[in-house]
């Protein structure tokens, strides 16, 4: 079968799993480019940002906490709140090294807390999304820092001296052509960063776990191996990969709430009385695996979102230098 990703025909099917929306989906991995993917669904994203139950909701929580603290001008707790998360963190600290007058433009910003911090401490920072709802939510908490994808392809301005793709590049239909379509608004030695799925935290996790990662189809539909990105960028980009590893017990939680099927769990902890029974269990099963893994007899494993990827446009690049 074809590979979505890039585009070779031996993609193997590894099975299906069954997600939230009444959605049952097929899992293929390509040999030739090392993805793990399932399908692209374009009708789902709106709904997914309207949806209490869908993974969008942990992103309005934190754009709520960030928009407290934007309102009252504090950039420390901005910092504080997104640098928990190793995502921003790994984004943040490469950042806040460039000088300000880089333009950033983040793909994918859903309710735009992070190009708000951008901003907050003296970047010129847009942040971009498909979702218009999103967008209207960014526009509201953190003022006219945000565009819609339509609405950007319109009013396409200066060039970026940074892209930043934060939880963004497993979700969408082509990974390859979006990166290609985004170096063309990059300026010349323009920086791309992004952290993407890690395919081999599903290798870790047996081979009867074809999706293992927290967040399922139709919302996250790509996972990369780490050779990835040089091997398909590396001719117009200096290409650096970083894979970043977790304690054991956190893939094994994320394992049985796969297996479980996370979202009927949210629904059930969301309507019913189960909830502090599920968290007891939870935290029993939590806490022998903790104890295995400070045994020593189990080892870290990838993390699942921790592929952090930093792209540099090669300056010898034949295209136009804009800036
Ligand atoms: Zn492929």
């Amino acid at each position: 079968m074809e590979c979505r990703i890039c585009g070779e025909r031996n993609a193997i099917k590894l099975g299906s799993v069954s997600t939230y929306c009444d959605y049952n989906v097929e899992i293929l991995q390509c040999p030739d480019c090392g993805s793990r993917f399932a399908p692209y669904k374009e009708e789902v994203y709106e709904f997914l940002h309207a949806t209490a139950n869908s993974t969008y909701e942990p992103h309005k929580a934190l754009a709520r906490a960030v928009s407290d603290a934007f309102r009252n001008g504090d950039c420390d707790s901005i910092r504080r709140l997104l640098i928990g998360v190793p995502k921003y963190r790994y984004v943040i600290e490469n950042i806040e090294k460039m000088p300000l007058q880089c333009k950033i433009l983040e793909v994918g910003c859903s309710s735009g807390y992070l190009t708000a911090y951008f901003n907050s401490i003296g970047f010129n920072a847009t942040g971009m999304d498909v979702s218009s709802s999103a967008i209207a939510d960014a526009r509201s908490q953190f003022g006219e820092h945000y565009c819609t994808l339509d609405e950007w392809k319109v009013f396409s301005g200066p060039k970026y001296e940074v892209v930043v793709l934060v939880g963004t590049i497993g979700c969408v239909e082509d990974p390859v052509g979006l990166l290609n379509d985004l170096s063309e608004q990059l300026s010349e030695s323009g920086v791309i960063l992004m952290n993407a799925p890690n395919r081999n935290f599903a290798d870790r996790m047996g081979v009867n776990h074809v999706w293992p990662f927290t967040t399922s189809p139709p919302d996250l539909i790509t996972a990369f191996a780490p050779e990835f990105w040089s091997m398909m960028f590396s001719d117009d980009f200096d290409v650096e990969t970083q894979a970043s590893f977790s304690p054991a017990r956190n893939a094994v939680v994320a394992g049985l709430l796969e297996k479980w099927n996370i979202y009927r769990i949210r629904k059930l902890v969301n309507s019913s009385k189960l909830r502090w029974r599920l968290f007891k269990a939870m935290r029993l099963v939590v806490t022998a695996f903790a104890a295995l893994k400070y045994s020593k007899v189990m080892t870290d494993i990838p993390a699942e979102y921790g592929l952090y990827v930093k792209m540099t446009r090669k300056s010898e690049h034949g295209r136009e230098n804009y800036v």
